[in-house]
């Protein structure tokens, strides 16, 4: 059955989750759901579903930038593996280095979470205006891996395939 995409309404997730994180930032403990959720679905074999049904921060640059965007084509290089590569390090190497220093304290590691979410969220919005309102998902982490996860698991379930229908043929002659 097909999924029903709730993209129209699902950035009230993150406007919820921006405006519970400023009045309290240990609220940004939530951010590892809007990380962890895309990978999820993409290692239960659900592909990039996050993406196009759920994703509160692509629900809220398709829905509020569309006016505002000056609608530019994002340059070449940014849809490269290159910059997407680098950027999923960064990313990594950034979260990881304010992990440690949070120490295992709470407040810290939510504090950290809430930066980072918010830090992305800002450079997602200009992206949105200088070039079109989802710019931020030729670049996002999250997309990215998820796309990488779903590409791996594509070959497996293919070489599965491969290898089943091969000992088919084997089995088939045998008998003959
Ligand atoms: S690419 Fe990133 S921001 Fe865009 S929809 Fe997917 S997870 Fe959300």
């Amino acid at each position: 059955m097909k999924k029903k995409s709730h993209m129209s309404w699902s950035w009230i997730f993150i406007v919820g989750f921006f405006v519970l994180s400023i009045l309290d930032f240990r609220f940004g403990i939530l951010g590892i759901i809007c990380m962890t959720a895309p990978i999820y679905h993409a290692l239960k074999g659900r592909g990039k579903i996050h993406c196009s049904h759920y994703c509160p921060r692509g629900s809220f640059l398709g829905k509020f930038l569309g006016k505002i965007s000056l609608n530019n084509n994002p340059p070449k290089w940014m849809r490269g593996k290159l910059a997407k590569n680098i950027l999923l390090i960064v990313m990594i190497t950034l979260l990881t280095i304010s992990m440690i220093h949070a120490k295992g304290d709470f407040s810290k590691i939510a504090f950290s979470l809430f930066r980072f979410m918010g830090s992305s969220f800002i450079v997602g919005i200009l992206m949105g205006i200088i070039f079109r309102p989802r710019s931020w998902c030729t670049v996002c982490p999250m997309g990215y891996s998820t796309g990488l996860i779903k590409k791996k698991m594509d070959n497996r379930k293919l070489k599965t395939k491969f290898k089943k229908n091969e000992s088919d043929k084997t089995n088939e002659q045998k008998i003959a």
